[in-house]
């Protein structure tokens, strides 16, 4: 690990990247200053997008131009993975060229991010490395260590992701690193039991050393299906949130907070599943019992934290659970429909919709067009999909 013995690389906002891209710190940015077109107004947030194949870029493409919003898509290692047939940086090459070949002949600006980069690994540093090159954006994520499952010393922590830092901010590249356990699983090849508040003294001493322009403090989120029991949702600690940004705004007020495990469950996507297990016959009983038991985050609960600056809100499980509903719709419509694209169009579209209520809810649409659609008048329910 290299000394720190200087202060970090501040961020290259010179680099030019493929047309209609940017970095994830600019477009994050903007939403915090709440800056749409050449108005100021109120502050919104991001949502970072897991994709993990083409027809997921296209989907959130079609809601970010409907919407005129700032995209933001997220890879994970598995995501790499699974799009390069086994080789996470043959993924990389086919994502980062899809991506800005779209971008090129899109509305709207977009960033591309590596979620939960692991540069601890001898594996997950090649990926990081070659993201910095392919991506707008990289997470490095090294509060745990992925390999034994162990949380991570500070000085190492600052050290790996100052290394990131290094290699990232002169390419022009944001860089997010965390502080804290989150609990859940974030990954296939990265999951904790026990999660940690991010300390506040340990904040500054963070920022500070690292240089990071986004940071993910642990507030209480968690990853994963069940955010707490069924009934007992999680309660996020907005007061612990708010006391970070009064630190972090201190040091530079373009910091960044980004809120990991922050999907919703929506409940009418949860009561289309249900009906549809139902449907589908005694068989799928359990399975019926196990969406009734999902827990998301509430939405109250993530709006109050993009009034403390977390302009970027990572949602997964929401958008997995509702391609999942689409699927048990379209067998039920037709088990016997002998076209892939058919059933294709059924779950993207439906995840497509998933993205443009929560663009709306994060406030981020007009920003680089007036929505095409009327945002008011937006109803997300998978019988009209
Ligand atoms: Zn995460």
């Amino acid at each position: 690990m290299s000394k720190i013995y200087s202060t970090p690389p501040t961020l290259n906002r010179e680099r030019r990247f493929p047309d209609n891209m940017q970095a994830a710190h600019a477009l994050a940015l903007k939403a915090k200053q709440g800056r749409k077109g050449n108005r100021t107004g109120e502050r919104y947030a991001l949502p970072a997008f897991n994709v993990t194949n083409i027809q997921g870029i296209n989907s959130a493409f079609t809601a970010f131009e409907t919407l005129g919003s700032s995209g933001l898509m997220a890879f994970s290692n598995s995501a790499l993975k699974h799009m390069g047939g086994g080789d996470p940086l043959f993924g990389l090459e086919v994502a980062s060229d899809y991506v800005a070949r779209k971008a090129a002949r899109s509305s709207v600006q977009v960033a591309t991010h590596l979620d939960h980069g692991d540069y601890i690994s001898e594996q997950g540093r090649r990926v990081v490395q070659a993201a910095v090159s392919a991506l707008t954006s990289v997470m490095a994520d090294n509060s745990t260590d992925k390999v034994n499952k162990a949380g991570l010393p500070l000085e190492d922590n600052i050290g790996y992701t100052r290394e990131v830092v290094n290699m990232a901010h002169p390419l022009g590249v944001s860089v997010e690193g965390e502080l804290g356990v989150l609990a859940g699983e974030e990954d296939e090849d990265t999951k904790s039991d026990v999660s940690t508040y991010t300390e506040p003294d340990e904040l500054a001493r963070f920022l500070r050393e690292t240089g990071v322009l986004m940071l993910a403090p642990t507030i209480g989120t968690m990853h994963g299906a069940n955010k707490g029991r069924p009934g007992h949702k999680v309660k996020l600690n907005i007061p612990l949130a708010h006391e970070l940004l009064k630190i972090a705004d201190g040091i530079n007020d373009e910091i960044i907070f980004v809120a990991h495990g922050a999907s919703t469950m929506y409940e009418d996507v949860r009561d289309y599943a249900v009906e549809q297990l139902e449907a589908l016959g005694a068989p799928f009983d359990g399975t019926a019992q196990t969406w009734k038991d999902f827990v998301g985050t509430d939405w109250e609960q993530i709006k109050g934290l993009i009034g403390a600056g977390f302009c970027k809100i990572n949602t997964d499980t929401e958008n997995r659970q509702t391609f999942l509903a689409a699927l048990l719709g379209a067998v039920n419509k037709n088990a016997a429909k002998v076209d892939i694209r058919w059933y294709e169009k059924q779950m993207w579209d439906a995840v497509s919709a998933s993205y443009i209520q929560k663009l709306i809810m994060a406030g981020n649409y007009g920003v680089w067009h007036e929505p095409k659609i009327d945002v008011e008048q937006f109803v997300f329910d998978l019988h009209s999909v």
